[in-house]
């Protein structure tokens, strides 16, 4: 439960130098945070994609985040001479709750949201992760312009999410041109575990993406 996680009281108290302690550029934010890592398949994709920027995986689970760490640092090591990988990293977290505390305003231009738990029934809707108020954070988190990204291979989940965002008036989705045309798109349908397990299985993947709208003026 939550007085076992760990949490900064603040984005400025949180120490980012211990996870990406190799990482050259010490102090650019993390800008891509990857919401429900799950085993990190997208999170290693987007690093090697994005050598630049800094990823950020949050995962509830305890043996599931420590599954990643080990994940990340397997992979650190056998590239530590070019460095790969020192720019992904994960942490234990229930993002429903503290996001906030993690991530400074307008931090972030991508937010992805891979094969969240669909929790089918009509009294769990509440524990699902895209919510009106759960996406008022997510836009506060979120710069103008930057992405949401969702995926899911439940149809259901996928109408939940899309009437969310669509009624949210800092949010407009993007053009299914935009959607096609976006590697992130692409990079999220296949490298995730969930993703190749739907895939194995035949099943269908229904994407749904987001811009983050500016701010109305008063
Ligand atoms: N995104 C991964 C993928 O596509 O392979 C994992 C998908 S899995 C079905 C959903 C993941 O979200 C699980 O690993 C679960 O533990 C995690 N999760 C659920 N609620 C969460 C929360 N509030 N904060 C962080 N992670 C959460």
């Amino acid at each position: 439960s939550d007085h076992k996680l760990d949490y900064p009281t603040s984005p400025e108290s949180m120490d980012w130098s211990k996870l990406y302690p190799d990482f050259g550029n010490g102090d650019k934010p993390v800008t891509i945070a990857d919401i429900g890592c799950g085993y990190g398949g997208l999170l290693v994709s987007l690093a090697e994609r994005f050598p630049e920027r800094k990823i950020l995986g949050m995962e509830i689970r305890v043996q599931v985040t420590e599954y990643v760490e080990e994940r990340i640092r397997a992979l650190r090591e056998s590239h530590s001479e070019i460095g790969k990988f020192n720019n992904c990293a994960v942490i234990r977290a229930n993002s429903m709750k503290f996001l906030p505390n993690f991530f400074k305003r307008s931090q972030l231009d991508k937010m992805f949201f891979c094969f969240p738990d669909p929790h089918f029934k009509q009294r769990k809707h509440k524990a699902r992760i895209i919510t009106n108020t759960l996406i008022s954070e997510y836009a506060y988190v979120l710069k103008e312009g930057g992405i949401l990204y969702t995926i899911t291979d439940v149809l259901d989940l996928h109408e939940w999410m899309k009437k969310h965002l669509d009624e949210h008036p800092l949010f407009e989705r993007l053009t299914p041109e935009q959607e096609a045309n976006d590697e992130c798109v692409d990079i999220m349908t296949n490298a995730t575990e969930e993703g190749k397990k739907v895939s194995r299985n035949k099943g269908s993947k229904y994407i749904a993406c987001y811009t983050r709208l500016p701010n109305p003026t008063i």
